[in-house]
């Protein structure tokens, strides 16, 4: 990790439950703000509300980094987007071209899911503490993962993968700068690049709860909270993530 390696302090298990719940207990035990833990083997992964996030050894790299935020809850709306631009910059240091991100926190390859990004926040005396959850697919997932649609991975995109540990340098060299500007300035400073970046910007999008359509309309971005705005035909609304996801039109 260069000049940058005294910012991370990364530790890596053979086996666990999810990198997230092990690093989360560690963030109660006081970890420092860079901790990082990778688990090879999660035997409960986990996406937004509970869902399955399914990896294996030999095929994703899934790992969770612990970042402090000076302020409250209020200070970190967009962060999951913030995530998606700097694990979008490692992708393109990578060679990866035409990789997307999917509001709120999904990178995808050509339409499909190569990544998600699960942030995880409880508040501390002097500040917030994030999780940030990221799973990438080297290779597809196992065949027997229950998934709602087909995902694609890093070996659709690179003639060579790269080692576990040359991915996992590249993406905390690009989260660090992501992270510090977000810190800095909130998602504002984060939303052009995020908006070139957006799938469906300026695209009909449908969002669903619970599986059912709530909104139709032209995607518009995200406003300075990273809340999703859609031009319907009522006016443009907002959508705050909590339980919506977003489905091309
Ligand atoms: P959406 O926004 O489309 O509703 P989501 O953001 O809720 O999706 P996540 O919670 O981020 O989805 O991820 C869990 C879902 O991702 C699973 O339900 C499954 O369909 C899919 N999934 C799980 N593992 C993988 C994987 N390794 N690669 C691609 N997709 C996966």
């Amino acid at each position: 990790l260069g000049a940058s390696a005294a910012r991370f302090d990364v530790d890596a298990l053979a086996e666990g439950t999810s990198s997230s719940d092990l690093l989360l207990e560690r963030a109660a035990r006081g970890a420092g703000s860079g901790s990082v833990l990778v688990v090879d083997r999660q035997t409960a992964g986990r996406g937004r509300r509970g869902r399955q996030w399914a990896s294996s050894p030999d095929a994703s790299l899934t790992f969770s980094l612990l970042w402090r935020f000076d302020g409250g809850v209020e200070r970190l709306a967009g962060l999951s987007l913030a995530v998606g631009v700097g694990v979008a910059n490692a992708l393109a240091a990578l060679g990866v071209r035409g990789a997307a991100l999917k509001w709120p926190n999904d990178v995808l390859l050509a339409g499909r899911k190569l990544a998600g990004v699960l942030v995880e926040l409880s508040s501390e005396r002097r500040g917030m503490v994030a999780v940030i959850g990221i799973g990438i697919n080297l290779l597809p997932p196992p065949a027997d993962a229950a998934l709602d649609a087909p995902p694609a991975a890093l070996a659709d995109a690179l003639p060579a993968l790269p080692e576990r540990h040359a991915l996992l340098a590249e993406l905390l060299l690009a989260l660090a700068p992501a992270l510090d500007r977000f810190a800095a300035d909130g998602f504002p400073a984060l939303r052009d690049e995020w908006q070139a970046l957006h799938a469906w910007q300026d695209a009909p999008v449908r969002v669903l709860r619970d599986g059912r359509v709530e909104l139709e309309g032209v995607c518009r971005g995200a406003d300075a909270d990273g809340a999703l705005l859609v031009d319907t035909a009522r006016g443009v609304e907002r959508c705050l993530s909590g339980d919506l996801s977003l489905r091309a039109a």
